[in-house]
């Protein structure tokens, strides 16, 4: 990122974090939590230890990052190399990224950026103005990811609260500050799985690895009793989506049996998609990882990791945009449109344009202007 934009970022999210130290949000015992941070244009500095807000808000001030992360491990010396922390528990973390359901929308609001000459375009696969084939994806917010990544939480707390009987109340949701969101459970009993079952879990969850045994499927596949719409958990799940309804049941049974077992099989496995929750394994299985700060800015956006209390309502354009809306001049190269506090921005080709700040911030974020 050049120089004056990185300056820039960062005048703009220290007074973000002057202003807005409120929405931060510190996890339970800070002491025994691992945190750190990122600067523009530098790596990661963590293992840094952290007891109160007031530190935090120093750390804050003095390095102003660009992000900001904190274990959602407990350690008896969180300061220490990963070695000699002394892991305690972690809790449970969750990140859906709409980016990963692969809906059809994601091509009208992707902008590739060329490495070798900094074009940004669409669609094609080769730049249309050097044809390298080299390339960084960019995108920016739209209605229907947020929404698909909405009924993607919905579903996994459906299975944390019903199969698994965690307490709605230790099920926190984040908006992630770009395209997805952030699921954190505290005070469970699964506080306590290391990677391994933690990895069983994520199994569990995604439905991955469902065997036709399971939903009544016996040796003699003709004698098979299919689980039914009422049951409890992945029983029910399949059962309904197999089904679809109790007055079918019969009907489909019949017709199940005639296809086969191995026909079977396959409809199970297809199922994983449908009615397993998309959630990134790898950010669940880590025990050791720094994660965003819920109430911290995403450099990816300029928006902030915000707290959802109602879900269906978030409106991330709209409640995550803590930024200002001075006029701000920038050299704009974002083929793609977006939305932000219920105002659409570009396309823009190469323009020079006066913007809203948050507007500009977004946009600088992504890649795709730079200031005048
Ligand atoms: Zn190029
Ligand atoms: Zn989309």
């Amino acid at each position: 990122m050049l120089e004056k934009d990185a300056k820039f970022l960062e005048d703009t999210f220290k007074k973000y974090y002057f202003d807005h130290f409120d929405l931060i949000r510190t996890p339970k015992n800070p002491e025994m939590r691992e945190f750190g941070y990122q600067k523009f244009n530098s790596g990661m500095t963590r293992h840094i230890s952290l007891r109160s807000d007031k530190e935090l808000h120093l750390m804050l001030m003095k390095n102003v990052p660009s992000d900001v992360y904190c274990s959602n491990a407990r350690y008896s010396f969180p300061n220490l190399p990963m070695a000699e922390k002394d892991w305690q528990n972690a809790d449970l973390i969750f990140d859906i990224d709409a980016k990963d359901l692969h809906l059809p929308c994601r091509a009208n609001h992707t902008a590739k950026k060329c490495t070798s000459c900094s074009n940004v375009f669409t669609n094609d696969d080769v730049c249309p103005q050097c044809k390298a084939t080299k390339f960084e994806t960019t995108s920016v917010l739209c209605n229907d990811c947020i929404s698909g990544a909405k009924k993607e939480v919905e579903k996994l707390i459906e299975i944390l609260t019903f199969d698994l009987g965690i307490n709605k109340e230790n099920i926190t949701v984040y908006f992630s500050g770009n395209e997805g969101f952030h699921i954190h459970v505290s005070d469970s009993e699964y506080e306590n799985l290391d990677s391994r079952h933690r990895a069983d879990l994520v199994d569990y969850l995604t439905f991955k690895g469902a065997i036709p045994e399971t939903f009544g499927a016996k040796t003699n596949f003709s004698k098979s009793v299919f689980s039914d719409l009422d049951d409890k958990g992945w029983l029910g799940r399949v059962a309904k989506s197999i089904f679809s309804s109790k007055s079918n049941k019969p009907k489909a049974e019949k017709q199940i049996v005639l296809e086969g077992y191995p026909a079977f099989k396959k409809k199970i496995e297809s199922l994983q998609h449908e009615i397993g929750a998309h959630i990134d394994p790898n950010v669940t299985i880590d025990v050791h990882r720094i994660f965003r700060m819920g109430g911290t800015i995403n450099s990816k956006s300029g928006l902030t990791k915000m707290l959802c209390t109602d879900i269906a309502k978030f409106n991330p354009g709209m409640d995550a945009c803590f930024i200002d809306d001075d006029q701000v001049t920038v050299l704009a190269d974002c083929p793609v449109s977006f939305k932000l506090k219920n105002k659409k921005f570009g396309p823009y080709k190469k323009e020079q344009v006066s913007v809203p700040k948050y507007a500009a911030v977004y946009m600088i974020c992504k890649g795709c202007a730079t200031l005048v």
